[in-house]
This record gives structure tokens, sequence and C-alpha cells, in this order.
């Protein structure tokens, strides 16, 4: 039989990234008592999955790029090229100790953290597992999800999050979006296949027609049933990949 055990904070942050940790250490210099509630490992989307490990691809493809640009300009150094799976082992000395450096911090902070999904009860009360836990207040800080194409075969795309991770990319890739963060992940991919390491088509065009074309019909369609339009979450704004 399973113990459900109650407490009471200050403040109650569902969520361990960048817009939760705004709050949660702020709130508790001031001396507030305050729980954070994370089901994923500590440290949300841009230190996990997002800016940070992109910006360390994104970095060894700038320099290849660099290199590649100034050969015949003064600098004739020997081309570079990008060792991917040592990229990516590169990547994950910054991304794998996050979680851990996380909980330290929010633990010298003197801020209480609980791991699983958290569910509201009530206006402020919300159980995680066996748990249940009140704020005074509750800031939601869970994040965004990708977007919802609406398009047939969806199913079968991946994620930017899942693009992070491989130790080996595909001779081809379609980017589905044509946001910034696509074209970072599309520049470093043609850096990464440069010609002689393997058959490289980069289609962020055809992506874009793609996306857009569906769009386009999924909007007819809703028009012509007079059905309401599917809602897109906030992905699109910050990118999300999850
Ligand atoms: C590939 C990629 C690259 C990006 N690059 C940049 C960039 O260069 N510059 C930039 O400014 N932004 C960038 N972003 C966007 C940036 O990462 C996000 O805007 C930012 O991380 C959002 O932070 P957040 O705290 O709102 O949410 P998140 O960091 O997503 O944190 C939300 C957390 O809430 C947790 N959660 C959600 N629901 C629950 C629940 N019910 N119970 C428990 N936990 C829950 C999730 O597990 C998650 O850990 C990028 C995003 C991606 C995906």
């Amino acid at each position: 039989m399973s113990m459900t055990t109650s407490t009471n904070v200050d403040l109650l942050v569902v969520g361990t990234g960048s817009a939760a940790g705004a709050v949660a250490y702020k709130c508790r210099s001031a001396g507030w008592t305050v729980t954070v509630i994370d089901s994923r490992p500590f440290g949300g989307t841009c230190q996990l999955r997002g800016c940070d490990p992109k910006k360390v691809l994104v970095g060894g493809a700038e320099l290849v790029d660099w290199d590649r640009r100034m050969q015949s300009n003064g600098v004739p150094a020997p081309g570079l090229t990008i060792d991917w799976p040592d990229l990516m082992r590169f990547k994950r000395t910054f991304t794998d100790p996050v979680p851990e450096q996380n909980e330290r911090s929010f633990a010298s902070a003197g801020i209480g953290m609980l791991h699983g999904r958290a569910r509201f009860v009530d206006r402020t009360t919300l159980r995680v597992d066996d748990q249940t836990i009140t704020g005074r207040y509750v800031v939601i800080a869970g994040g965004a999800r990708r977007a919802t194409l609406n398009i047939p075969g969806e199913e079968h795309l991946t994620t930017s999050t899942q693009f992070l991770e491989p130790d080996r990319l595909p001779g081809q890739i379609v980017f589905v979006g044509g946001g910034y963060i696509a074209f970072e992940f599309a520049h470093t991919t043609a850096i990464a296949l440069e010609p002689g390491r393997g058959k490289f088509a980069l289609a962020i065009a055809l992506g874009i027609v793609l996306l857009l074309f569906a769009l386009i019909v999924n909007a007819a369609l809703g028009v012509a049933s007079g059905a309401p339009r599917p809602e897109s979450d906030s992905l699109g704004k910050n990118q999300r990949g999850a």
C-alpha cells in the first residue's frame, strides 16, 4: 500500500528549465519556500535538448565554414572537416553533467525538488506520484511541444531532440520548417556531410514547400468542412523540439 505525503510551500514550479529557474531562485532568495518539479532530467530544453547542445554542433560547423571561405583569402590551412561522432561526444560533455549540476544548485539554494509528472488536484495543489504538494502560488513553466502539422505520415518525422542524439548522420535529411533552428541544423548538416564523406542532399526548401502545402491543404479542408482549425502549440515560437 502506498503512503501519500502532503506538503505546503510558498511556491511550486512545474519545470526546471530556464523559465522555472528564473522564478524559483528569485523567490527562494526572497525567503520563500520553493519546490520545483520535473518529469525529465533537471535542466529543461535549452540546456539539455536545445540551445546549448545545438551551439556546440553549430560552433563546429562555423569553424569549418570559416576555414573553407578563407582558403584562398590568405589562410591557406589544410581543409578542416567534422568528425560527427567526436563532435557528439564533445556535445555530451556539456549536456551530461547538467541534471546533476542543476540538482546541486537547487539543493544549495534550499529549493525542494520532486521528480515526476505533476498533475493538478485543485487550483494550487499538485500530485506527483504518491505525493501531494500545495503552493500558495503555482508557476507552470512546462515548456512547449512541437507543432502538430496535420499531414499524413507525420508520425514518421523525427524531432530536433532526436537530431541532437545520433552518432551517425544519415546521408540525406529533409527539414520540415524554415525557422532559425532548421537553418542552423541544415547548415551544420551540410558542413558535416561535405562532398567526399557522404551522399548529400539538403532539402530545406523542399521541407518548407511541403509544410506550406500541408498547411494550405489543412486550411482548405477546415474551411470546406466548417471544422475548427487545430491550434498549433507555442512550440513554433521558440522551436519546440521535444
Ligand atoms: C533544438 C532547439 C534549439 C534552440 N535554440 C535556442 C537558441 O539558440 N536560443 C534561444 O533563445 N532559444 C532556443 N531554443 C528555445 C529554448 O530552448 C526554449 O525557449 C527554452 O528552453 C524554454 O524554456 P522553458 O523553461 O520555458 O521550458 P523547458 O526548458 O522546455 O522546460 C520545461 C520543463 O517542464 C517539464 N514539464 C512539463 N510538463 C511537466 C509536468 N506536467 N510535470 C513535470 N514536469 C513537466 C519538462 O520535462 C521540461 O523539463 C531552442 C529550442 C530547441 C528545441
